[in-house]
């Protein structure tokens, strides 16, 4: 069977639903394709349980557009904390804010807004490559239970997270450090029975046992910022427990591949996110590694409950809800487009006129070693993120949203993050229907005629 629409979006995690969600809005056909039997990707089957940021250091809203509305939405229906438009603020200190999001609220939020924008859907279904002819792409091969089938498409946006369509039709692409070794994979696990009033009477004893204030903006020492916590959603994104970790390590108790854990509050009473699980030397474009991987993460997932029922005051009654439907994977090709997210550019807080979307977490790279290195953007700023590293370098009529971005490492460690690639979801998907309305390529793109209605439609540039 072939299907002709304008846009074809391949893949489904939330730069691909933001993407496609754009598309349909400026006027396009546009077909949304995943293996996955719902939207969001890592957000949804990846448990990742929020996103990161839409702030600043300095607390300027630096992302908005369809990623609010998602936002917006979710609190409609509980599955975001209605306080501050769902961004709470992160006495962590990695980011300014954290916006915590239920899973499974955003995996109904993403298909209505989906389904209203008038976005057709093709679930189920693995997307084996592109057809194209030589480097022209003409849509997408797919394999699902009705068999092989061709989409066509004027334009393809490739959203899979690991530029799987770019790399099988001979994109040039980068993977990992020197070495090709990535960053690590995580398993996420939901628990419930949480007492959380509990945990945070410990964190206010221990404030020496937390990242508490790392974001040189809070100026405080981790003491007097846990003095100032007065209830749990005061510290959304917990990381810590750095001795409990050491002594249960020593006993064998916990992998030794993580100095820390982290877990993130929801706004199910009672639920956490545990992502403190952490397989290291696998190969996230490879079947067999990422079996192993997934082995071992299950493994790991019950090791870590058990850590925290064990270790970590609140938690003695819980239990693991449910464990990830996809692994979660940082990182893996990055395509070489047209321009490159350079690491010096984003540290700066750089702004151009053909930015298409801002971004402000820090350079957040676990390395293949399993340490964990942070940086934070220059004087509190956010940097921009160039319409041109989203097109590839060769191939034609073919874009990308999401961590796959051309960057380099330690830049894509900060725009890898859920508000960034959302912003870029924006950007594509826009420009996409901007090329099917005017007969045009993405290389043809006006990049200020395409930010001017970014603009109009709420997207910060
Ligand atoms: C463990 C972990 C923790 C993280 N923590 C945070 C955090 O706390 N906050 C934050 O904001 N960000 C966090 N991130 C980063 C963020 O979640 C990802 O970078 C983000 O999900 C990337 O979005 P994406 O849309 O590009 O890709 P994905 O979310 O990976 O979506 C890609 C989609 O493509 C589909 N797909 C891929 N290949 C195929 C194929 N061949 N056929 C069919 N479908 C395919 C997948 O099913 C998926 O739906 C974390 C990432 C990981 C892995």
């Amino acid at each position: 069977m072939k299907t002709d629409v304008d846009v074809l979006i391949a893949g489904a995690g939330m730069a691909g639903v933001v993407a496609a969600i754009a598309a349909a809005r400026n006027g396009a056909s546009t077909l949304l394709v995943d293996r996955a039997i719902f939207l969001g990707g890592n957000a949804t089957g990846g448990l990742l349980g929020n996103f990161l940021t839409f702030h600043n250091l300095k607390g300027e809203q630096i992302c908005d557009g369809i990623s609010q509305e998602i936002v917006d939405a979710c609190i409609e229906l509980g599955g975001a904390f209605p306080e501050n438009r769902g961004h709470l603020h992160n006495a962590y200190g990695n980011t300014y804010s954290v916006t915590p999001i239920d899973p499974e609220v955003l995996k109904l939020v993403t298909q209505k807004l989906c389904v209203e924008a008038g976005v057709r859907l093709m679930l189920g279904s693995f997307m084996v490559g592109p057809v194209a002819d030589g480097e022209t792409i003409q849509g997408i091969r797919v394999v699902n239970k009705s068999g092989e089938q061709q989409l066509l498409a004027k334009v393809v946006i490739d959203a899979s997270g690991d530029a799987d369509i770019v790399a099988k039709a001979g994109g040039a692409f980068q993977m990992g450090d020197d070495a090709g070794k990535t960053m690590s994979i995580s398993l996420l696990a939901r628990m419930g029975n949480v007492d959380l009033d509990r945990h945070l009477q410990y964190v206010k004893e221990r404030p020496d046992q937390f990242m508490l204030g790392e974001d040189p903006y809070i100026g405080k020492t981790r003491q007097e910022v846990a003095s100032e916590l007065t209830d749990w959603k005061d510290f959304p994104m917990v990381t810590g427990y750095y001795e409990a970790v050491k002594e249960a390590q020593a006993k064998g108790e916990f992998h030794g591949s993580r100095e820390r854990i982290l877990f993130s509050v929801m706004p199910t009473p009672g639920v956490v996110i545990v992502n403190s699980t952490s397989m290291l030397g696998y190969n996230p474009v490879d079947a067999q590694s990422m079996t192993q991987a997934a082995l071992e993460g299950r493994e790991q997932t019950f090791a870590v409950a058990k850590f925290f029922q064990k270790y970590v005051p609140g938690f003695e009654a819980s239990f693991v809800l449910d464990s990830a439907s996809a692994l979660g994977v940082r990182e893996s090709r990055r395509i070489v487009g047209v321009d490159t997210l350079r690491t010096d550019d984003c540290l700066a807080g750089k702004k151009s006129d053909q930015d298409v979307g801002r971004g402000a977490h820090c350079l957040d790279v676990h390395e293949p070693s399993g340490k964990i290195y942070h940086k934070h953007i220059r004087d509190g700023e956010s940097y921009g993120m160039s319409y041109w590293t989203l097109v590839p370098q060769k191939l034609n009529n073919l874009l990308v949203a999401g961590r796959c971005l051309s960057s380099e490492r330690y830049a894509n460690g900060s725009a890898r993050n859920q508000a960034h690639i959302q912003a870029m979801g924006q950007a594509a998907g826009t420009a996409a229907a901007m090329c099917v309305e005017r007969s045009i390529t993405p290389r043809e793109v006006d990049v200020a005629t395409l930010r001017e209605r970014l603009q109009e439609q709420g997207a910060v540039v």
